[in-house]
Formats: structure tokens, C-alpha cells, sequence
């Protein structure tokens, strides 16, 4: 007897298409969850007015419940619902950098189930750019509690496939964007005081920001200004297969465990700035690129691809641009 055979992800992973679209709003309303594409990553989405949904995404990803979530909206949303929005430095970031890749937190209107922000009186506002999120997000029409779609602690997602990676089945769709342009979470500012502070970087920087605003910090990730977004003490980024990590300019020891590492039949990867790959010639290798734009956008894939190796090496980096501090925030969580 033959059967038609269908792979199980081409019946999770679907194309961005207007019936798709409102399949997927049929399950956010039934307040199931919904994986979309981002200029940063996919997110793993769930209607932000639904506490059962809400308590889903935090038990799928397996995240701890002290680790509040960004709700994303379409560009035409009116976020004025949602959260207090009465400071002019608010209206000019929101001007200047939404949508993209930028997370604003502000003083929350209790709109929201509780659970999106972990009992904070805060909530913290997205609004990607891509066209992806924004035809799903329209499409619904309703505040989406999103974190990273990969499992806590892993690498996040840049691709549908790698989402199915993470979750199977156990979504009912995952909407194909094709692959994350940005690569790197969405920069996160606490907005709620005199001016606004960095809480998680990204691509949106400090001194972009300053140059809106006037005035832009870092919070200090020592000082009680970190336990204002309790997400960035966790272990993340994590590819699954053993890690190393070496400081820039001892390449000797690179080469030294790789070739350590391949007379034991196993496989390895180095993981680097394209200026630094010249060390490596012949062994296996993972350019990150040059600039911190290029990094962002290769760093995410590269260490999902590092999982066909039994072990990745990372070759740190000097900061040349504002970005690539950010990149580093992720590669040394990785490779940590
Ligand atoms: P992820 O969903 O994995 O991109 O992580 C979301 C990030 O946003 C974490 O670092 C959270 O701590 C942070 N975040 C979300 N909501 C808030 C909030 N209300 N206040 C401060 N940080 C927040
Ligand atoms: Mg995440």
C-alpha cells in the first residue's frame, strides 16, 4: 500500500499568505500560539489578553516566570491603550525608531494579563519593522506577548526551521519569513524615568538614542538597576554541543585544541571575525563578518550551524563599533 507522505514541518511551517494569516488569527483567539518572523528573531506568539496563553508560552519555552515578556504590535497600533505615554523623550524615541528594533518600557495600564509582565507594573512595547510581523500582527489586530521562539536557554531563532527545531508540533504554525535580516534580539529601554536607560543592548544604540533624546545610559548589569529587566541574569544563547573560548590573540591555542579535538575523530568549528579567519586557514570555519551589523545578523545562525560540530570554538573579538557590543552581550552568553 503507498501513502502520500507530507513531512511533518511543512504542516507547522506555513507561508505567509492571506489564508494562512487568518488561520493564524483563528488560533490566537483560541489563544494558542503562533511562531512569526521579526527583523531580529522569531518570536513565539501569544494573545497578551489571555492568561492561559500566556502561562503556555512560559511553560513551552520552559522559562522561569521572574522573566517578563515584550508585547509586539502593528505600526498603526495605539500603544496609548497599553501604557502611559506622557513624557515628550517617550514620543521622539517612538518617532525615531518604531517600528524596529527597539523595546520601550513603559508604566503599563494593567490592560494586559498580569502575567505578561510577571507581576511588574510595568510593560515592555515592541513594534518590528519586517514585513512578516507586521502582516501578522495587523492581521490580528491584538497585543502579542512574544519571547525569542526557541527553547530557554538556547540559541534564539533566525529561521521557521529553527523553530520547528525547538517546539515540533507543539504549536499548531510557524508563519516563514525566510531568514532574520537583523539577528540579534530587539535593544531594550527602560523609559519610565527622566531619560531613557539601556537595559538589554541591540542594535538601537546608546548613542543613537542620545542623539534623539540628549541623554541615554547603560544600566550597570552590578547594580540594582539590572533586577529592572530580570531576563538579562539568565544563562542564554547556548548552542547544543560543546563550547570553548579563547581571548583575542591567543590563536595558537585555538588551532592547538581544534587539531587536539580532530585527532580524537571528532568535528570542530571556529567561530570568529572575518579580520581574524586569516589564522585559520584549512580547518573549519564560521566568519562572523567584519562590521557589528554583520556580526548581529551571522552570530544566531552560525551557532545553530556550530550544532553539526562536537565543538564550537569562539575566537573573541575587539570592539571596533557600537553594535559589536552588543554582539559581544550574546557571543560571550553563548560561548559562557
Ligand atoms: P526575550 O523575550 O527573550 O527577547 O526577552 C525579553 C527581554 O525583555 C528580557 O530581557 C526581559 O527582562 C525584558 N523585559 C520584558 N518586559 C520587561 C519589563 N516590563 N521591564 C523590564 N524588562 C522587561
Ligand atoms: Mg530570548
Amino acid at each position: 500500500m503507498t501513502m502520500l507522505s507530507t513531512t511533518n514541518d511543512s504542516i507547522v511551517i506555513r507561508q505567509i499568505t492571506d489564508e494562512n494569516l487568518k488561520l493564524a488569527k483563528e488560533y490566537v483567539l483560541q489563544g494558542k500560539l503562533v511562531a512569526f518572523p521579526t527583523e531580529t528573531v522569531y518570536g513565539l506568539g501569544a494573545n497578551a489578553f489571555l492568561d492561559d496563553a500566556i502561562r503556555q508560552c512560559f511553560y513551552l519555552k520552559g522559562r522561569p516566570t521572574d522573566n517578563p515578556l515584550i508585547v509586539h504590535v502593528h505600526k498603526d497600533y495605539d500603544i496609548s491603550t497599553l501604557v502611559y505615554v506622557d513624557k515628550p523623550y517617550q514620543k521622539e524615541l517612538i518617532k525615531a525608531f518604531m517600528p524596529g528594533p527597539i523595546t520601550l518600557v513603559f508604566n503599563s495600564r494593567g490592560k494586559v494579563s498580569d502575567l505578561v509582565s510577571c507581576g511588574l507594573k510595568t510593560l515592555a512595547i515592541r513594534m518590528p519593522s519586517s514585513q512578516g510581523a507586521q502582516s501578522f500582527l495587523k492581521a490580528v489586530n491584538l497585543p502579542i506577548a512574544a519571547p525569542s521562539a526557541n527553547l530557554s536557554k538556547h540559541t534564539s531563532p533566525v529561521t521557521a526551521e529553527h523553530v520547528f527545531a525547538d517546539f515540533g508540533q507543539k504549536i499548531p504554525m510557524i508563519l516563514d519569513g525566510g531568514r532574520c535580516e537583523g539577528g540579534i534580539e530587539s535593544t531594550v529601554v527602560d523609559v519610565t524615568g527622566d531619560y531613557p536607560i539601556i537595559l538589554r543592548k541591540g542594535l538601537v544604540t546608546a548613542q543613537m538614542i542620545a542623539r534623539v533624546t540628549g541623554k541615554c545610559t547603560y544600566a550597570n548589569q552590578d547594580s540594582s538597576l539590572n533586577a529592572r529587566s530580570p531576563g538579562t541574569k539568565y544563562k542564554h544563547y547556548c548552542p547544543k554541543t560543546q563550547t570553548a573560548v579563547f581571548e583575542h590573540g591567543n590563536f595558537e591555542d585555538v588551532i592547538k585544541l581544534y587539531n587536539q579535538t580532530i585527532s580524537q575523530n571528532k568535528t570542530a568549528v571556529i567561530m570568529c571575525r572575518e579580520q581574524d579567519a586569516c589564522h585559520f586557514k584549512g580547518l573549519n570555519v564560521f566568519s562572523l563578518g567584519e562590521t557589528g551589523n554583520q556580526m548581529a545578523a551571522r552570530l544566531y545562525f552560525g551557532l545553530r550551524e556550530a550544532e553539526r560540530f562536537d565543538l564550537a570554538i569562539g575566537y573573541k573579538f575587539p570592539i571596533t563599533d557600537e553594535v559589536m557590543l552588543s554582539v559581544e552581550n550574546r557571543f560571550l552568553k553563548a560561548f559562557g
